[in-house]
């Protein structure tokens, strides 16, 4: 675009209308890809080490794009969010995965449970608990198997109104985890109020372990806290068995990372669930 005025017409305005049909564009096709089912859920397992027991999964979205491929969730999540049309393609999640969960009805899925991310636009809208009530009914799943995955920001940007939602879930037996624990926040307070089940290591901190001793710290503060808080934590990103011995040597058994398993399509979940070694 030119920087000249032409006409009275200053570029950014020109811009700004460019800008709205490209934000038109993108709701557009996500809104189309989710008409076509082009989206699809990848389930990532999460191990106990300790028992070597699968512990559940988190799902994570794809788009399976007619000429882009496997696009990533970091690339069009955002859009999603500013857009708005995330409340959607967000409860085609909640349905997906549930449904998932229900048809692996084995005796072997029984203890496991499904992790859902939650963007902000999603988890603070106010019918989003009775939306997640209504699809656990419709899948006959127990509230107990799923867990809401939101961010450590969401949680200290909006006290008042996650708040709210978590005294909901609570109480209809919805367990939440904050996730990217760690990740750019200081303020834990925010712990004492919200009756969360599970923080997300985030995965910087393990990423650096071998090589940065202020990681070693972080992690070894974190590991307590969680504990003293009867919290409980699972490390993300973990890719190395020196890693993850070291999680385990400072106390932190669960672990979600492709050393234990990548993401993968349900077919394939499912039967890493049958050679897991619950029973
Ligand atoms: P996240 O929730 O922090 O998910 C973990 C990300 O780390 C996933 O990336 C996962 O594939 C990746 N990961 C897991 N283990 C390892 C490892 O050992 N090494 C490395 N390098 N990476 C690992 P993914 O699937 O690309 O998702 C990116 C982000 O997109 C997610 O980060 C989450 O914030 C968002 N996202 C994914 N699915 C959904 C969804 O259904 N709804 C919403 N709102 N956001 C989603
Ligand atoms: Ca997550
Ligand atoms: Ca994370
Ligand atoms: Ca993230």
């Amino acid at each position: 675009a030119s920087k000249v005025n032409r006409g009275g017409i200053y570029h950014f305005e020109k811009n700004a209308a460019q800008i709205m049909e490209t934000d038109l564009h993108i709701e557009m096709n996500l809104r189309k890809a989710l008409e076509l089912d082009q989206f699809e859920l990848y389930y990532q397992p999460q191990i106990n080490t300790l028992t070597q027991e699968l512990k559940g999964y988190e799902a994570l979205i794809r788009w399976n794009h007619p000429d882009l491929g496997i696009v990533s969730p970091a690339k069009f999540i955002p859009m999603a969010e500013s857009t708005g049309i995330i409340v959607e393609i967000g409860e085609w999640v909640v349905d997906q995965a549930l449904s998932t969960l229900k048809a692996w009805n084995t005796e072997k899925s029984k203890d496991i449970t499904i992790s859902i991310n939650a963007s902000a636009r999603q988890f603070l809208h106010k019918d989003f608990p009775s939306l997640v009530g209504k699809y656990l009914d419709k899948h006959q799943v127990c509230p107990s198997k799923l867990v809401i995955e939101i961010t450590e920001s969401l949680a200290l940007e909006n006290t008042v109104e996650v708040s709210e939602q978590l005294t909901i879930f609570n109480k209809m037996g919805v367990s939440i985890s904050i996730d990217d624990f760690g990740a750019g926040y200081s303020s834990l307070t925010y712990l004492l109020h919200f009756p969360v089940s599970t923080l997300k290591l985030d995965r910087q901190f393990i990423q650096h372990v071998h090589q940065d001793p202020k990681s070693m710290i972080i992690i070894k503060t974190l590991i307590r806290l969680a504990k003293d808080l009867d919290i409980n934590l699972i490390a993300e990103g973990v890719e190395e068995e020196e890693q993850s011995n070291l999680l385990q040597d400072l106390g932190c058994y669960m672990i979600q990372g492709y050393l234990y398993g990548k993401p993968m399509p349900k077919e394939e979940a499912f039967r890493f669930l049958l050679n897991s070694n619950k029973n």
